[in-house]
């Protein structure tokens, strides 16, 4: 059973399911205004691989995510372009999906719109005016934050402080400056709905509640976002749900910021200032993979320096998969099962001890770097094993890594990396002779062939690495192996000793 950090009670707990074998989860969605950032591609990554890792330990999981079309930003936009908000909002949802395409996020079983559930939007303000949770104002529907017991619960801080750091506006009919608004009176050139208390649109925070519990029903068992939702707008959906007398989520999960560190986001510095422009500029699954090296409700550090360290990453996942040919052995029925199936592993005799190392982990709080820290000493061993001439047990553990990095849905593709750098002057062209273990590095020899070839420092680790192999040294071959990986170059043994490519 997976224990989550749950924002409501500030402390790790099991989820456990309202329903037998399935869970709900709802996710708050995007404001399609704008190309999607760093940190949507976060949270969009964050909720996929919960979703993924539910579905391999067996779970069904019932996604609704919405999208927010209708809002002051898109408003705003369409008026600054001289398009309608639904141009606006149509040309930025299909960035949205571009993107997570791209990133490999599996898509929602349900993506609401903002749009298509004002009427019930309308009906669920109008319950609450009558039981006298909202009052109108000139401008609009507001929730009284007053009339909702324990109201603040998940900005983890007392109501008196909440009260104290609201911004108070002047000359404002508001009864509290927590109060927010449900609904918001007609302006000129605005889209308008009509209601019986005044045509306008909703309010921001009223969509989710609305939606959640019509999709997902009552005590539905997740509801997740970044960090920045957790207050106001989490905490506005639980008063509305109270208000309405409807209990929405159980458990509240929220991921932690994008930072940016010391370094200054700047194109120019080959820095990356967009999800578009990270996707353009590198493998997608390498975001991936940098979101996973973070605990979810850690900071994520996106610099030049832990992108690049991300990128190596996935070249020695690749490289495994190049040396075992593990991307190639799961095919057809066995691929769509990959990572969605736990049970399924055992048939195919992956091995047992390095999964479940990899559920408890990730069952802890979601702890992605803990569990991929364990996928890479896989990794490790099918090198080690197969360094040592014991193909199978490579074999399996290749296809055991490749099994876990599909359950946090990253495929594993042979085809990637650069191309093999001759480092021993022909030996390789010319076949050799030479047996397993053989040293087969001539230092010095021409390496011009690739752009940046190894240096001096390169050559020399290969060397060793050779003369490590032939001693039977494997475990210093193999602490080479990882030295190399880490200067960029991707290992692979032959019969004629090292050779090395670019990862
Ligand atoms: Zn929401």
């Amino acid at each position: 059973m997976i224990r989550l950090h749950n924002t409501a009670s500030g402390k790790v707990e099991p989820v456990v399911p309202r329903d037998a074998d399935s869970i709900s989860m709802y996710v708050c969605g995007p404001t399609v205004y704008g190309e999607p950032h760093l940190g949507h591609g976060r949270f969009a990554l964050v909720f996929d691989v919960l979703r993924r890792y539910l579905e391999f330990s067996g779970l069904t999981v019932h996604h609704v995510s919405n999208i927010t079309d209708v809002d002051d930003k898109i408003i705003a936009r369409a008026a600054s372009e001289g398009v309608t908000e639904v141009d606006i909002a149509a040309r930025y949802e299909k960035s949205w999906w571009d993107a997570m395409d791209a990133l490999g996020v599996l898509r929602p079983a349900e993506a609401p719109h903002a749009t298509d559930y004002v009427e019930d939007m309308v009906e669920a303000v109008a319950g609450m005016l009558a039981s006298g949770s909202a009052y109108e104002t000139s401008d609009g529907v507001y929730l009284s934050v007053d009339a909702v017991e324990g109201y603040g619960l998940l900005a983890r801080q007392p109501l008196d402080t909440l009260r104290a750091g609201a911004r108070v506006e002047a000359g404002g009919e508001k009864r509290s400056p927590m109060d927010f608004a449900l609904w918001k009176r007609a302006k000129p050139g605005e889209p308008v709905w009509p209601a019986p208390f005044g045509e306008g649109r909703p309010g921001w925070h009223t969509e989710c509640v609305v939606m959640s519990l019509d999709l997902l029903g009552e005590g539905f068992d997740i509801h997740g976002g970044g960090i920045d939702l957790a207050f106001p707008h989490h905490e506005n959906e639980r008063a509305q749900a109270s208000a309405l007398g409807r209990p929405l989520a159980r458990h509240w999960v929220h991921n932690g910021w994008v930072t940016v560190g010391g370094e200054k986001m700047a194109k120019s510095l080959g820095n990356y200032t967009s999800l578009d422009d990270l996707l353009a500029r590198s493998d997608p699954r390498s975001y991936r993979l940098l979101v996973l090296r973070s605990h979810y409700r850690q900071p994520l550090e996106v610099t030049v320096r832990t992108t690049k360290d991300a990128a190596e990453a996935l070249g020695r996942l690749d490289a495994l998969s190049r040396r075992f040919g593990a991307a190639g052995w799961l095919e057809g029925e066995v691929r769509q099962r990959a990572g969605v199936d736990q049970k399924a592993a055992g048939e195919l005799g992956l091995d047992a001890a390095a999964i479940a190392s990899f559920c408890s982990r990730m069952d802890d709080d979601l702890d992605t770097p803990a569990a991929l820290a364990g996928v890479f000493e896989v990794v490790r061993q099918a090198h080690v094993a197969g360094d040592r001439g014991e193909t199978q047990r490579g074999e399996q553990l290749a296809h055991t890594a490749d099994w876990l990095c599909a359950a946090l849905g990253l495929r594993l593709e042979a085809g990637a990396g650069g191309a093999w750098v001759p480092v021993r002057g022909g030996a390789e062209a010319a076949g050799g002779g030479a047996h397993a273990g053989e040293v087969g590095t001539e230092r010095g020899t021409e390496a011009s062939t690739y752009g940046s070839g190894p240096d001096e420092e390169v050559l020399a680790l290969v060397e060793e690495r050779d003369r490590a192999r032939a001693e039977r040294d494997w475990s210093r071959a193999d602490a080479l192996r990882d030295e190399l990986a880490v200067a960029g170059w991707t290992v692979e043994d032959t019969p004629q000793g090292t050779k090395i490519r670019r990862t």
